[in-house]
């Protein structure tokens, strides 16, 4: 069962008071993208940091939700899963990723646009393979898709493998030496990916019953005019929340955020964006959302 029935939700979460019921994150990987953890161990991980609620939103794929859900069921897990997914999207040339929350990951309209994405994720990396073999790397495809497995293949696999054989010094300059693009400035092995629209992505997730979130609108190192641009363009093809809160993002930014929720109507969202265990974040770690906010979770119940 994929949705949200009306009565198991109240009951979690009653109001934004620090959730005293326990906490919510809405945003992390497993293995089935590029995080580093199985979809069992991160629901051991959720469940030692008393998250209550959980949504999986790996990259463009759904695969960790029915895994992650029978675990928990076979052992009787107190916590809440959400069905979720992380959409790259295409817009203006940035890449924009695209939450969808609380779906029916059985849904013939978003299935079919993970296929399409799915084909879009292979070809880019066949791709970058081709760039990083004249670069003196010739097995970073074959690598990448072994450290991929059955999952959905990305960037962060390829940074991993540069990283892991000692190319780079971190998986943060495979970026911005090889992988990365910075404004109008593309690294030796970027390629321009051929992902579907904010429109497509919104119209899937609204297919299949669910939320769409605009993720981390922070990161996207857009001015303020082109982010306003962005929200507007989210908000006129239906989206439906920010993420207003994310682990390490300061006042101010959390403010802004805030106030664009107010100013076009938005929910708001948040999560930890948790891949693997690191010093920085990790699974419902400063995550509340400010008094004035409209929860994400308010259109689930
Ligand atoms: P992809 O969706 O294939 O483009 O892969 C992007 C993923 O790589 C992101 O979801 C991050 O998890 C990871 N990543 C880590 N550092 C960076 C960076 N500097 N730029 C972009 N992606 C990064
Ligand atoms: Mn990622
Ligand atoms: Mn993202
Ligand atoms: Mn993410």
């Amino acid at each position: 069962m994929a949705l949200l029935s009306t009565i198991d939700f109240p009951l979690i979460i009653k109001k934004n008071d620090g959730f005293s019921h326990g906490r919510i994150d809405l945003h992390s990987h497993t293995h089935c993208s590029d995080g580093g953890l199985s979809p069992q161990t991160l629901i051991d991980r959720a469940v030692n940091y008393q998250i209550a609620v959980l949504a999986i939103t790996d990259h463009d794929t759904t695969a960790g939700f029915d895994i992650a859900q029978e675990y928990i069921s076979a052992k009787n897990i107190p916590i809440k899963l959400i069905s979720g997914i992380e959409i790259s999207t295409a817009w203006q040339g940035f890449e924009i990723h695209i939450v969808g929350l609380n779906i029916d990951v059985n849904n013939t309209a978003i299935q079919q646009l993970i296929t399409e994405q799915q084909q879009a994720r292979e070809q880019r990396a066949i791709t970058i393979g081709e760039k990083l073999a004249k670069c003196g790397f010739p097995d970073a495809y074959h690598d990448a898709k072994n450290l991929a497995g059955e999952g959905s293949i990305t960037r962060a696999h390829f940074a991993k493998v540069l990283y892991q054989q000692g190319h780079v010094g971190t998986m943060q300059k495979a970026f911005d030496q090889y992988l990365g693009k910075k404004g109008r400035n593309t690294q030796k092995a970027y390629v321009k990916p051929t992902w579907c629209s904010i429109e497509e992505a919104v119209t899937a997730i609204h297919a299949a019953g669910g939320s769409a979130v605009m993720a981390h609108p922070i990161r996207y190192d857009l001015s303020a005019k082109w982010l306003r641009r962005l929200i507007v363009h989210f908000k006129e093809n239906q989206g439906d929340a920010l993420e207003v809160v994310l682990p390490q993002m300061n006042p101010q930014q959390r403010q802004i955020m805030l106030n664009y929720c107010l100013e076009y109507d938005l929910h708001a969202s948040m999560g930890s964006d948790f891949h693997q265990p690191n010093k920085w974040s990790d699974l419902g770690r400063n995550l509340t959302l400010p008094d004035d906010a409209k929860p994400v979770w308010a259109m689930w119940t």
